[in-house]
């Protein structure tokens, strides 16, 4: 029986970023996965929003998609778009990129952690007690681990073996997706009509001045809404066909698909992430319709709430309740996102009533604070996890500030590269003790003369001194010379003074 720590079911965008978390932290992690390589069935996902491009920044990697990608202003609602470039973060754009590459390069970089990956192969069930959980894998080895997290999608086995409800609404659009070519010219962009919304494009593209160039030639990616939800079943050339020709009036002489599948738009969500030592992140803990492109995003968001955490309590410097704040903080923002996506489904129709509806929005989200608080929520960039009344900063992701310390300047993501909690005293030199703390806390003495603002609610107070979690959100707020709270905050976060 081989034994890890933490064993991940499933390596897509979500497995991959928390075993880079775990491996960070100097966690045994080893990641299950099905798939005998990165390579994908189609290329799904279609990029990263602006905080996803933040968390991975915090880990110094986020050059990796930028240079590869295609900076643009991606935000939309139900395709009105949401420009961001006014807002207050290095990031104040989008990143055009294909899942298919997002996971390489995450892969990547989980290679260079050492993470073992045990490929072509899939969990099958595990059994859990006290003190650790077996995982059985499909070639009929046993993973003895302290805990198992399910980052293997929808149809996770991790959920339903754990018996964990996943309630939310039934299908009622579907959509083909496929990958091929075509004989003919077709018209390119988006189109709506009653039935909903469809899309033709090349696999291979440019951004120009804020807009979408295809190349002239090469495969096309579409997604044609169907007349009613279809089977589950996989869809072949002739479904694809005949969807295209009910709503284009020609299939374009579509030939030699390199993929075709169905999405719908059916919204659930795990009723809890964790079932004693068994976890679920990412699409394993929410599906919902791909409209607004969030569903990767709040995966990897979702692992990299939960790794330090889980690192924390594998190390035993916290105690496991550590872990219930993982459901607390995230559930909430994935339930939004699903309520988000139903409302932006209705309004992807084309009726005289919806487009009615539709321009109001539309009209509304052209208005400036309406604009910037659907940005945010698009975004990522708004989210607040509930840690109680304070200063604004309380529960909200720390700003890449251009600090100045004592060794020169500094970002304040840089100090977050290691996914090591950072205590930054902006006030007097060596005014905070954080002794029982150290080796677990960096405590940066620090200066920074610039304003603070936040998205969506501009400038807030400077404060003296923050406590950042390695996830980038803000756990303590000084805003005087003395620190009420700081060493319940410390406790809370990172365990009793000198545990471990
Ligand atoms: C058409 C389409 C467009 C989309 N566009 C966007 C977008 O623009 N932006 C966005 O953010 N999201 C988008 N999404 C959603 C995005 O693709 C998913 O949210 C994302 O892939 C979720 O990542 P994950 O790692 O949680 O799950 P998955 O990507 O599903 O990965 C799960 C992994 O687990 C493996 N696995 C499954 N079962 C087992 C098992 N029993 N044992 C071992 N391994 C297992 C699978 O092989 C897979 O590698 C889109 C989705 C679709 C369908």
């Amino acid at each position: 029986m081989t034994e890890h720590a933490v064993v991940i079911a499933g390596g897509g965008p979500t497995g991959l970023m928390l075993a880079g978390e775990l491996a960070l932290a100097g966690i045994d992690v080893a990641i299950v996965e099905r798939r005998l390589s990165q390579d994908l069935d189609g290329s799904r996902a279609g990029g990263l929003h602006a905080r996803t491009i933040e968390v991975l920044d915090q880990r110094g990697i986020a050059d990796r998609f930028l240079s590869e990608g295609q900076i643009a202003q991606v935000a939309a609602f139900a395709s009105i778009p949401l420009d961001i470039s006014d807002f207050p973060t290095r990031h104040n754009y989008g990143l055009g990129l294909w899942q298919s590459r997002i996971e390489e390069i995450l892969a990547g970089w989980v290679g260079e952690l050492a993470v073992p990956i045990h490929r072509g192969v899939e969990v099958t069930g595990f059994a859990q007690d006290d003190t650790g959980v077996d995982v059985a894998v499909s070639d009929g080895r046993s993973l003895r681990a302290e805990y198992l997290v399910g980052c293997d999608g929808g149809r996770s086995l991790v959920r339903k073996a754990a018996g964990i409800a996943f309630p939310g609404w039934d299908p009622t659009v579907s959509n083909l997706i496929a990958e091929a070519e075509m004989a003919e010219e077709p018209e390119l962009g988006t189109r709506r009509d009653a039935l909903g919304v469809h899309g033709i494009g090349r696999l291979e593209y440019e951004i120009r001045d804020g807009e979408v160039v295809f190349k002239d030639r090469g495969p096309v990616r579409l997604t044609v809404t169907e007349a009613r939800v279809g089977p589950a079943t996989e869809p072949t050339l002739r479904d694809l066909s005949e969807a295209l020709v009910a709503v284009y009036g020609t299939d374009y002489g579509i030939h030699s698909p390199t993929y075709i599948s169905r999405f719908t738009d059916m919204a659930r969500q795990a009723a809890a992430y964790r079932e004693r030592r068994v976890m679920l992140a990412g699409d394993a803990a929410h599906v919902h319709y791909p409209v607004g492109g969030q569903g990767l995003n709040i995966g990897v968001q979702d692992a990299v709430n939960l790794g330090w955490k889980l690192a924390q309590v594998v190390r035993g410097t916290s105690p496991e309740p550590l872990l219930d704040t993982y459901h607390a903080e995230r559930h909430p923002v994935a339930a939004r996102v699903l309520q988000n996506t139903l409302a932006q489904t209705a309004l992807m129709r084309s009726t005289a009533r919806l487009d009615a509806l539709r321009a109001a929005v539309s009209e509304l989200l052209g208005m400036d604070e309406p604009r910037r608080r659907f940005a945010g929520m698009m975004s990522g960039l708004d989210i607040r996890y509930d840690l109680g009344e304070g200063h604004p900063l309380l529960g909200r992701r720390m700003p890449d500030l251009d600090l100045v310390t004592a060794a020169g300047p500094l970002r304040v993501f840089t100090l977050l590269h290691e996914a090591r909690p950072v205590l930054l005293n902006l006030g007097e030199p060596g005014a905070i003790d954080a002794a029982p703390w150290a080796g677990r806390v960096q405590a940066i003495d620090a200066e920074y003369a610039g304003t603070w603002e936040l998205p969506i609610l501009g400038p807030v107070p400077a404060p003296t001194a923050v406590l950042i979690r390695p996830d980038g959100y803000v756990a303590w707020v000084g805003e005087g010379a003395t620190h009420p709270g700081l060493t319940d905050a410390l406790t809370t976060w990172f365990g009793p003074p000198g545990a471990a």
